[in-house]
């Protein structure tokens, strides 16, 4: 089946060969972009759809979510907005909430998350593990993601658990845990922070990690600089996400190495803490990304256009830095060239704006401006009542 998406006023492609372009049309073959170029020029196809002059952009990718929990923590939250500092702790809450809940229960709330970004228009999302802890309940939230994603990551090094040994519990990750996770994860993932594992136990699980065939990624610097960056960027980390306390060393690293920084400002938000400086690393010349960190604790937001307003408005970066970290940034951080992008043998993966412009993603804040999502190349609730 081929679709064609006509009279798109500015379509941002977040292509560095083919940038902003003007009175453009699209066209999906199967689930691959086949033709891009001046609408007045397109060719025919077996479905249309008229964008009437809107905007459209690249599908998002949301490279960092914790989607398969149980539990609800907006008590927390209440209490942490009445003044109560954020220190992790509340992960314990999660775990025991996921811990008792049904396959089908899981199944269920994950699959009303993800419907809930698809509107929101993001067309590829990575889903970590981390809630279960035990070899078990690990390997049992990674099935889940994986049938909800192929980009899933084992993060059984999330916290240790109440009343185990951190050396031991890190060498249980790495050994019976990582085995009984593997065949369903592509990645792993470390809280490498002060409380969670340190630098030596982050080392010992990535490495462990590495050599079962997993690509690497890490949760390093939220709450304070510890050796989490230049760790990930030492062993060659796709991604090191959150990246908010940074020395001067650790933007050097990223500077000169290949792991893209992923910024997760919902944190901040959630947390009512200081939010990253895309600026300092953007400038340094480092890959940025953006994603949500979706999860019931520090982050409870799904919307990617909600983070690109809060990359704008507080974190020193352009409407388009922006969208481009939160759409070919983010499929970087997943090793991925296939999405993030609008250009021909890319996947066909739009958003259509209720917009003019890819501006109003930031300009608008909390306003729902999608109109259509093409999601691999099925178009989805495109209203035929323009
Ligand atoms: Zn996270």
């Amino acid at each position: 089946m081929s679709l064609l998406i006509d009279r798109i006023g500015e379509l941002f492609t977040a292509d560095p060969q083919l940038g902003v372009l003007r009175d453009a049309a699209v066209v999906a073959e199967g689930d691959t972009i086949a033709w891009i170029g001046p609408s007045a020029e397109a060719p025919e196809a077996d479905e249309r759809f008229d964008a009437r002059g809107r905007a459209a952009v690249p599908g998002f990718v949301d490279s960092h979510t914790h989607l398969v929990f149980a539990g609800d923590r907006s008590a927390e939250f209440s209490a942490r907005m009445s003044g109560e500092p954020y220190t992790g702790g509340g992960i314990r809450t999660t775990v025991a909430a996921t811990r008792s809940a049904t396959d089908a229960e899981l199944q269920f709330a994950a699959a009303a998350h993800l419907g809930e970004m698809v509107r929101q228009g993001t067309t590829t999302v990575e889903i970590k593990s981390g809630y279960g802890l035990t070899v078990a309940d690990e390997a049992r939230l990674l099935r889940i993601a994986r049938q909800c994603t192929a980009e899933t990551t084992f993060l059984g090094a999330h916290i240790v658990p109440d009343g185990a040994d951190p050396d031991e519990y890190t060498a249980l990750v790495c050994g019976p845990m990582l085995e009984a996770c593997a065949p369903y994860a592509k990645w792993i993932d470390v809280f490498c922070e002060r409380g969670s594992f340190d630098g030596d136990q982050a080392r010992a699980v990535l490495t462990a990690g590495a050599k079962a065939g997993l690509g690497l990624r890490v949760h390093a610097n939220q709450l304070t600089a510890g050796p989490g960056v230049r760790l990930a960027v030492e062993l060659g980390a796709a991604s090191v996400d959150h990246c908010t306390h940074l020395t001067d060393a650790d933007v050097d690293a990223l500077a000169n190495g290949r792991t893209v920084a992923t910024l997760l400002p919902g944190a901040e938000f959630s947390t009512r803490s200081p939010y990253p400086d895309a600026r300092r690393l953007l400038d340094a010349g480092v890959t940025v990304a953006l994603a949500t960190d979706c999860n019931p604790g520090s982050s409870y937001t799904s919307s990617m256009a909600f983070c690109i307003a809060l990359a704008v408005r507080e974190m020193g970066m352009t409407p388009a830095e922006a969208l481009i970290a939160a759409t070919a940034g983010s499929a970087a951080a997943l090793r991925r060239s296939d999405i993030g992008r609008v250009a021909i043998g890319a996947r066909a993966d739009l958003v259509v704006l209720e917009a003019p412009s890819y501006v109003h993603l930031a300009y608008r804040p909390g306003t729902p401006l999608v109109r259509a999502v093409v999601h691999g190349g099925n178009p989805l609730q495109l209203k035929r009542s323009n």
